[in-house]
Protein backbone atom coordinates (compact mmCIF):
# COMPACT_ATOMS: atom_id res chain seq x y z
CA UNK A 1 0.00 0.00 0.00
CA UNK A 2 0.98 3.68 -0.79
CA UNK A 3 2.10 5.48 2.16
CA UNK A 4 0.08 8.55 2.82
CA UNK A 5 2.38 11.79 2.16
CA UNK A 6 3.09 13.58 5.47
CA UNK A 7 2.48 17.01 5.60
CA UNK A 8 3.13 19.99 7.69
CA UNK A 9 0.89 22.92 7.92
CA UNK A 10 3.08 26.20 9.94
CA UNK A 11 0.24 28.07 11.19
CA UNK A 12 -3.42 27.61 12.95
CA UNK A 13 -5.44 30.24 11.70
CA UNK A 14 -8.48 29.88 9.40
CA UNK A 15 -6.59 29.49 6.38
CA UNK A 16 -3.97 27.08 7.58
CA UNK A 17 -6.55 25.50 9.57
CA UNK A 18 -8.93 24.95 6.72
CA UNK A 19 -5.99 23.69 4.16
CA UNK A 20 -5.16 20.87 6.99
CA UNK A 21 -8.17 19.69 6.58
CA UNK A 22 -8.84 19.59 3.19
CA UNK A 23 -5.93 17.96 3.08
CA UNK A 24 -6.77 14.85 5.82
CA UNK A 25 -9.80 14.99 3.69
CA UNK A 26 -8.10 13.76 0.71
CA UNK A 27 -6.11 11.31 2.26
CA UNK A 28 -2.91 12.61 4.25
CA UNK A 29 -1.52 12.66 6.97
CA UNK A 30 -1.24 16.32 8.75
CA UNK A 31 0.72 18.37 11.28
CA UNK A 32 -0.21 21.48 12.26
CA UNK A 33 2.60 23.58 14.13
CA UNK A 34 1.78 26.75 15.78
CA UNK A 35 4.25 29.26 17.70
CA UNK A 36 1.06 31.27 19.68
CA UNK A 37 -2.67 31.36 20.10
CA UNK A 38 -4.47 28.31 18.25
CA UNK A 39 -7.01 29.61 15.72
CA UNK A 40 -4.28 31.76 14.40
CA UNK A 41 -3.58 35.71 15.44
CA UNK A 42 -5.39 37.71 12.67
CA UNK A 43 -8.49 34.73 12.91
CA UNK A 44 -9.06 35.76 16.07
CA UNK A 45 -8.77 39.31 15.86
CA UNK A 46 -10.56 39.69 12.97
CA UNK A 47 -13.96 41.30 11.96
CA UNK A 48 -15.23 38.14 10.27
CA UNK A 49 -17.30 39.22 7.38
CA UNK A 50 -18.12 36.97 4.69
CA UNK A 51 -18.41 38.77 0.89
CA UNK A 52 -17.61 39.51 -2.50
CA UNK A 53 -19.08 42.68 -2.34
CA UNK A 54 -15.46 44.40 -2.87
CA UNK A 55 -12.90 42.86 -5.59
CA UNK A 56 -10.56 45.41 -7.31
CA UNK A 57 -10.35 42.77 -10.44
CA UNK A 58 -12.46 40.33 -12.11
CA UNK A 59 -10.32 37.56 -11.23
CA UNK A 60 -10.35 38.34 -7.19
CA UNK A 61 -14.29 38.78 -7.79
CA UNK A 62 -14.60 34.98 -9.14
CA UNK A 63 -12.42 33.81 -6.05
CA UNK A 64 -14.35 35.48 -3.60
CA UNK A 65 -17.70 35.09 -4.80
CA UNK A 66 -16.86 31.09 -5.34
CA UNK A 67 -15.92 31.51 -1.89
CA UNK A 68 -18.20 32.65 -0.25
CA UNK A 69 -20.29 29.40 -1.87
CA UNK A 70 -17.55 27.04 -0.85
CA UNK A 71 -18.35 28.79 2.92
CA UNK A 72 -21.58 27.60 3.04
CA UNK A 73 -21.15 24.45 1.98
CA UNK A 74 -19.20 24.19 5.15
CA UNK A 75 -21.80 23.48 6.75
CA UNK A 76 -22.39 19.67 5.44
CA UNK A 77 -19.24 19.25 7.17
CA UNK A 78 -18.54 21.02 10.33
CA UNK A 79 -21.54 22.28 12.66
CA UNK A 80 -20.37 25.53 12.68
CA UNK A 81 -24.08 26.84 14.15
CA UNK A 82 -22.07 29.37 16.87
CA UNK A 83 -20.04 30.48 15.06
CA UNK A 84 -21.54 31.45 12.17
CA UNK A 85 -24.16 33.44 10.81
CA UNK A 86 -25.34 34.06 7.58
CA UNK A 87 -27.64 37.23 7.85
CA UNK A 88 -26.91 38.78 4.65
CA UNK A 89 -25.50 42.66 4.62
CA UNK A 90 -26.65 46.18 4.59
CA UNK A 91 -24.24 48.18 2.72
CA UNK A 92 -24.42 52.50 2.94
CA UNK A 93 -20.92 53.23 3.92
CA UNK A 94 -21.26 55.74 0.97
CA UNK A 95 -24.38 57.76 -0.65
CA UNK A 96 -25.73 59.02 -3.56
CA UNK A 97 -23.50 58.41 -6.73
CA UNK A 98 -20.99 56.46 -5.03
CA UNK A 99 -23.28 54.03 -3.90
CA UNK A 100 -25.41 53.83 -7.03
CA UNK A 101 -22.01 53.20 -8.48
CA UNK A 102 -21.23 50.06 -5.88
CA UNK A 103 -24.94 48.84 -6.86
CA UNK A 104 -24.76 49.02 -10.29
CA UNK A 105 -21.06 47.43 -10.41
CA UNK A 106 -22.04 44.62 -8.13
CA UNK A 107 -25.64 43.83 -10.60
CA UNK A 108 -23.13 43.86 -13.67
CA UNK A 109 -20.86 41.21 -12.34
CA UNK A 110 -24.32 39.15 -10.87
CA UNK A 111 -23.92 39.12 -7.81
CA UNK A 112 -26.99 39.17 -5.39
CA UNK A 113 -27.64 42.96 -4.38
CA UNK A 114 -30.79 44.56 -3.62
CA UNK A 115 -30.92 48.77 -3.49
CA UNK A 116 -33.33 49.49 -0.95
CA UNK A 117 -35.24 52.49 0.20
CA UNK A 118 -35.69 53.96 3.81
CA UNK A 119 -38.88 52.03 4.56
CA UNK A 120 -37.51 48.80 3.51
CA UNK A 121 -34.38 49.51 5.40
CA UNK A 122 -36.36 50.16 8.81
CA UNK A 123 -38.78 46.84 8.27
CA UNK A 124 -35.35 44.77 7.83
CA UNK A 125 -33.70 46.78 10.78
CA UNK A 126 -36.30 48.15 13.27
CA UNK A 127 -33.85 48.85 15.84
CA UNK A 128 -32.22 51.44 13.57
CA UNK A 129 -32.61 54.90 14.30
CA UNK A 130 -30.52 56.77 11.99
CA UNK A 131 -31.44 55.06 8.88
CA UNK A 132 -30.16 55.87 5.55
CA UNK A 133 -31.83 57.05 2.32
CA UNK A 134 -30.77 54.09 0.94
CA UNK A 135 -28.48 51.20 1.14
CA UNK A 136 -27.52 47.92 -0.40
CA UNK A 137 -28.55 44.30 0.49
CA UNK A 138 -26.40 41.58 0.02
CA UNK A 139 -28.89 38.90 1.05
CA UNK A 140 -26.47 35.96 0.47
CA UNK A 141 -23.45 37.60 2.58
CA UNK A 142 -22.82 36.38 6.34
CA UNK A 143 -20.34 36.62 9.67
CA UNK A 144 -17.57 34.52 11.14
CA UNK A 145 -16.23 34.14 14.16
CA UNK A 146 -13.06 33.12 12.38
CA UNK A 147 -10.49 31.82 15.12
CA UNK A 148 -13.85 29.66 16.39
CA UNK A 149 -14.00 28.21 12.83
CA UNK A 150 -10.34 27.63 12.95
CA UNK A 151 -11.01 25.61 16.05
CA UNK A 152 -13.62 23.50 15.14
CA UNK A 153 -11.33 22.68 11.87
CA UNK A 154 -8.67 21.57 13.82
CA UNK A 155 -10.91 19.67 16.35
CA UNK A 156 -12.00 17.87 13.13
CA UNK A 157 -8.66 17.34 12.07
CA UNK A 158 -7.29 15.67 15.13
CA UNK A 159 -10.69 13.33 15.45
CA UNK A 160 -9.64 12.32 11.55
CA UNK A 161 -5.97 11.31 12.91
CA UNK A 162 -4.11 14.60 12.39
CA UNK A 163 -2.54 16.12 15.03
CA UNK A 164 -1.95 19.98 15.92
CA UNK A 165 1.51 21.20 17.81
CA UNK A 166 0.79 24.45 19.76
CA UNK A 167 3.98 26.25 21.04
CA UNK A 168 5.99 25.43 17.77
CA UNK A 169 7.81 27.69 15.69
CA UNK A 170 9.14 27.16 12.51
CA UNK A 171 12.88 28.13 11.80
CA UNK A 172 13.58 27.02 8.76
CA UNK A 173 13.12 24.55 6.05
CA UNK A 174 15.23 21.74 4.76
CA UNK A 175 15.91 19.93 1.35
CA UNK A 176 17.28 16.86 0.16
CA UNK A 177 18.18 15.87 -3.53
CA UNK A 178 16.34 19.14 -4.15
CA UNK A 179 12.86 18.40 -2.55
CA UNK A 180 11.42 19.60 1.21
CA UNK A 181 12.58 16.81 3.66
CA UNK A 182 11.71 18.70 7.06
CA UNK A 183 10.96 22.08 9.09
CA UNK A 184 13.80 23.05 11.70
CA UNK A 185 11.37 23.98 14.86
CA UNK A 186 12.32 25.42 18.84
CA UNK A 187 11.55 21.62 19.62
CA UNK A 188 13.59 20.07 16.75
CA UNK A 189 13.48 19.09 13.66
CA UNK A 190 9.91 17.86 12.20
CA UNK A 191 10.57 15.48 8.78
CA UNK A 192 7.68 15.91 5.76
CA UNK A 193 7.09 15.16 2.51
CA UNK A 194 5.00 19.02 2.12
CA UNK A 195 4.92 21.85 3.96
CA UNK A 196 3.05 24.79 4.00
CA UNK A 197 3.38 28.47 4.83
CA UNK A 198 0.18 29.59 6.04
CA UNK A 199 1.81 32.00 8.41
CA UNK A 200 -0.32 35.30 7.81
CA UNK A 201 1.25 38.57 8.56
CA UNK A 202 4.38 36.84 9.30
CA UNK A 203 4.70 35.88 5.76
CA UNK A 204 6.86 39.12 5.42
CA UNK A 205 9.89 37.93 7.67
CA UNK A 206 10.15 34.76 5.36
CA UNK A 207 11.49 31.54 5.85
CA UNK A 208 15.38 29.69 6.70
CA UNK A 209 16.31 27.69 3.60
CA UNK A 210 14.48 29.40 1.23
CA UNK A 211 15.31 32.85 -0.18
CA UNK A 212 12.10 34.03 -0.60
CA UNK A 213 10.45 36.10 1.60
CA UNK A 214 6.64 37.55 0.81
CA UNK A 215 6.27 41.70 0.40
CA UNK A 216 3.82 43.03 2.66
CA UNK A 217 1.70 46.09 3.42
CA UNK A 218 0.07 44.44 6.63
CA UNK A 219 -2.32 46.73 8.02
CA UNK A 220 -3.70 46.73 12.01
CA UNK A 221 -7.13 46.87 12.60
CA UNK A 222 -9.05 47.32 15.89
CA UNK A 223 -11.96 44.99 17.14
CA UNK A 224 -14.44 46.13 19.69
CA UNK A 225 -16.95 43.67 21.10
CA UNK A 226 -19.56 43.94 24.00
CA UNK A 227 -21.58 41.30 26.60
CA UNK A 228 -24.34 39.88 25.02
CA UNK A 229 -27.70 42.53 24.13
CA UNK A 230 -31.26 41.56 23.41
CA UNK A 231 -31.60 40.93 19.95
CA UNK A 232 -30.75 44.17 18.41
CA UNK A 233 -29.79 43.88 14.41
CA UNK A 234 -30.21 41.45 12.07
CA UNK A 235 -27.56 41.63 9.39
CA UNK A 236 -24.22 43.22 9.22
CA UNK A 237 -24.77 46.52 9.22
CA UNK A 238 -21.70 48.32 7.00
CA UNK A 239 -22.51 52.11 7.79
CA UNK A 240 -21.39 55.51 7.03
CA UNK A 241 -19.13 55.51 10.35
CA UNK A 242 -18.71 52.00 11.46
CA UNK A 243 -19.41 48.32 10.52
CA UNK A 244 -20.80 46.37 13.51
CA UNK A 245 -22.83 42.78 13.55
CA UNK A 246 -24.16 40.27 15.83
CA UNK A 247 -23.13 37.21 16.68
CA UNK A 248 -24.65 33.95 17.09
CA UNK A 249 -24.52 34.09 21.29
CA UNK A 250 -25.75 37.97 21.29
CA UNK A 251 -22.24 40.03 21.30
CA UNK A 252 -21.85 42.58 19.35
CA UNK A 253 -18.82 43.24 17.45
CA UNK A 254 -17.27 46.51 15.74
CA UNK A 255 -14.76 46.97 13.73
CA UNK A 256 -12.39 50.33 12.94
CA UNK A 257 -8.88 50.94 10.99
CA UNK A 258 -6.50 51.11 13.62
CA UNK A 259 -3.36 53.69 13.22
CA UNK A 260 -1.08 52.41 16.00
CA UNK A 261 1.59 54.25 15.66
CA UNK A 262 0.75 56.45 19.15
CA UNK A 263 0.50 54.50 22.53
CA UNK A 264 -1.11 51.63 21.09
CA UNK A 265 -3.61 50.77 24.22
CA UNK A 266 -4.35 54.83 25.30
CA UNK A 267 -5.13 55.06 21.83
CA UNK A 268 -7.30 51.45 21.43
CA UNK A 269 -9.58 52.25 24.68
CA UNK A 270 -10.18 56.07 23.55
CA UNK A 271 -11.42 54.54 20.04
CA UNK A 272 -13.11 51.89 21.37
CA UNK A 273 -15.94 54.02 23.61
CA UNK A 274 -15.75 56.52 20.18
CA UNK A 275 -16.69 53.19 18.23
CA UNK A 276 -19.85 52.04 20.75
CA UNK A 277 -20.99 56.08 21.07
CA UNK A 278 -21.70 55.94 16.72
CA UNK A 279 -23.29 52.39 17.19
CA UNK A 280 -25.67 53.89 20.03
CA UNK A 281 -26.00 57.17 17.82
CA UNK A 282 -27.70 54.33 15.36
CA UNK A 283 -29.74 52.35 17.26
CA UNK A 284 -32.83 52.26 19.93
CA UNK A 285 -31.23 51.14 22.43
CA UNK A 286 -32.19 50.17 25.94
CA UNK A 287 -28.62 49.88 28.41
CA UNK A 288 -25.96 51.69 27.36
CA UNK A 289 -23.54 49.85 25.61
CA UNK A 290 -19.93 48.94 26.98
CA UNK A 291 -16.85 46.86 26.04
CA UNK A 292 -16.20 43.90 26.94
CA UNK A 293 -13.06 43.33 24.88
CA UNK A 294 -10.89 45.45 22.84
CA UNK A 295 -8.40 43.80 20.59
CA UNK A 296 -5.67 44.82 18.03
CA UNK A 297 -4.93 42.90 15.43
CA UNK A 298 -2.41 42.67 12.18
CA UNK A 299 -4.18 42.25 8.71
CA UNK A 300 -2.53 40.18 6.53
CA UNK A 301 -2.37 41.83 3.04
CA UNK A 302 0.35 40.73 0.51
CA UNK A 303 1.62 44.02 -1.18
CA UNK A 304 -0.51 44.03 -4.27
CA UNK A 305 -3.32 43.22 -2.13
CA UNK A 306 -4.40 39.88 -3.52
CA UNK A 307 -3.70 36.99 -2.18
CA UNK A 308 -1.13 34.68 -2.64
CA UNK A 309 -1.70 30.72 -3.25
CA UNK A 310 0.44 28.39 -4.50
CA UNK A 311 3.86 26.37 -5.09
CA UNK A 312 7.13 27.87 -4.78
CA UNK A 313 8.81 27.42 -7.76
CA UNK A 314 12.94 26.05 -7.33
CA UNK A 315 11.64 24.83 -3.57
CA UNK A 316 10.02 21.71 -4.33
CA UNK A 317 7.24 20.55 -1.89
CA UNK A 318 7.06 23.76 -0.85
CA UNK A 319 3.37 25.64 -0.60
CA UNK A 320 1.98 29.38 0.40
CA UNK A 321 -1.14 30.46 1.59
CA UNK A 322 -0.80 34.27 2.46
CA UNK A 323 -3.76 36.28 2.22
CA UNK A 324 -6.43 39.27 3.66
CA UNK A 325 -10.23 38.48 3.47
CA UNK A 326 -8.86 35.31 4.69
CA UNK A 327 -11.74 34.50 6.85
CA UNK A 328 -14.12 34.83 3.19
CA UNK A 329 -11.32 32.75 1.27
CA UNK A 330 -10.27 30.17 3.81
CA UNK A 331 -12.70 27.38 2.78
CA UNK A 332 -11.97 27.39 -0.64
CA UNK A 333 -8.39 27.70 -0.69
CA UNK A 334 -8.16 25.15 1.60
CA UNK A 335 -9.97 22.38 -0.73
CA UNK A 336 -8.27 23.94 -4.30
CA UNK A 337 -4.51 23.89 -2.51
CA UNK A 338 -4.99 20.47 -0.95
CA UNK A 339 -5.90 19.15 -4.46
CA UNK A 340 -2.92 20.89 -6.39
CA UNK A 341 -1.20 19.55 -3.55
CA UNK A 342 -2.72 15.71 -3.34
CA UNK A 343 -4.25 15.57 -7.09
CA UNK A 344 -2.05 17.85 -8.57
CA UNK A 345 -5.18 19.44 -10.27
CA UNK A 346 -4.67 23.11 -10.76
CA UNK A 347 -7.72 25.48 -10.48
CA UNK A 348 -7.93 28.66 -13.10
CA UNK A 349 -9.43 30.45 -9.96
CA UNK A 350 -6.29 30.67 -8.55
CA UNK A 351 -4.21 31.64 -11.93
CA UNK A 352 -4.01 35.16 -11.23
CA UNK A 353 -2.80 34.69 -7.44
CA UNK A 354 0.56 32.61 -7.67
CA UNK A 355 3.72 33.52 -5.37
CA UNK A 356 5.94 33.60 -8.50
CA UNK A 357 4.70 37.23 -9.56
CA UNK A 358 6.71 38.17 -6.78
CA UNK A 359 9.80 36.38 -7.94
CA UNK A 360 12.69 38.93 -9.82
C1 LIG B 1 -9.15 43.80 12.29
C2 LIG B 1 -9.29 42.81 11.17
C3 LIG B 1 -10.47 42.75 10.45
C4 LIG B 1 -10.60 41.83 9.41
N1 LIG B 1 -11.79 41.73 8.76
C5 LIG B 1 -11.98 40.76 7.84
C6 LIG B 1 -13.25 40.55 7.26
O1 LIG B 1 -14.22 41.25 7.61
N2 LIG B 1 -13.40 39.56 6.35
C7 LIG B 1 -12.34 38.76 5.98
O2 LIG B 1 -12.54 37.87 5.15
N3 LIG B 1 -11.12 38.94 6.51
C8 LIG B 1 -10.91 39.90 7.42
N4 LIG B 1 -9.69 40.09 8.00
C9 LIG B 1 -8.56 39.31 7.49
C10 LIG B 1 -8.58 37.89 8.01
O3 LIG B 1 -8.82 37.89 9.40
C11 LIG B 1 -7.25 37.23 7.70
O4 LIG B 1 -7.01 37.30 6.31
C12 LIG B 1 -7.26 35.75 8.12
O5 LIG B 1 -7.62 35.62 9.48
C13 LIG B 1 -5.88 35.17 7.86
O6 LIG B 1 -5.86 33.87 8.36
P1 LIG B 1 -4.47 33.11 8.41
O7 LIG B 1 -4.76 31.74 8.90
O8 LIG B 1 -3.80 33.26 7.10
O9 LIG B 1 -3.58 33.97 9.42
P2 LIG B 1 -3.55 33.97 11.01
O10 LIG B 1 -4.89 33.83 11.59
O11 LIG B 1 -2.74 35.14 11.42
O12 LIG B 1 -2.75 32.65 11.33
C14 LIG B 1 -1.40 32.50 10.97
C15 LIG B 1 -0.71 31.82 12.14
O13 LIG B 1 0.60 31.43 11.74
C16 LIG B 1 1.39 31.43 12.90
N5 LIG B 1 2.80 31.47 12.50
C17 LIG B 1 3.44 32.43 11.80
N6 LIG B 1 4.73 32.12 11.63
C18 LIG B 1 4.90 30.93 12.25
C19 LIG B 1 6.03 30.10 12.44
N7 LIG B 1 7.25 30.43 11.95
N8 LIG B 1 5.89 28.94 13.13
C20 LIG B 1 4.68 28.59 13.64
N9 LIG B 1 3.57 29.34 13.50
C21 LIG B 1 3.69 30.50 12.81
C22 LIG B 1 0.97 32.71 13.60
O14 LIG B 1 1.30 32.64 14.99
C23 LIG B 1 -0.53 32.73 13.34
O15 LIG B 1 -1.28 32.25 14.45
C24 LIG B 1 -9.52 40.98 9.06
C25 LIG B 1 -8.35 41.02 9.82
C26 LIG B 1 -8.23 41.92 10.87
C27 LIG B 1 -6.97 41.92 11.69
Amino acid sequence: MKQKPKILIVGSGIVGASIALSCLNLGAYVIVLEQEKLGGAASSNSFGWINASFAESPAYFDLRNAAVDAFRDLRAEIKLNDSVRWQGTLWWEESGDDLMNQFNNLVDRGYAAKLLNKNEIQRLEPNLKDVPKAAIFTPLEGAAEADRVALAMLSKLTDGGGRVISGCKAIGLKFKKGRVSGVETNIGEISCDIVVLATGAAAENGMMGIDWNLPMQNKKGLIVQTPPVRDLINHVLMTNDIHFKQNVDGTLTAGEIFSGDLDENIVALDLASDILSRISRKLYLSARLVPSNIKIGTRPVPIDGFPVVGDLDNYKGVFVAVMHSGVTLAPLIGRLLASEILETSKSPLLKAFRPNRFLN
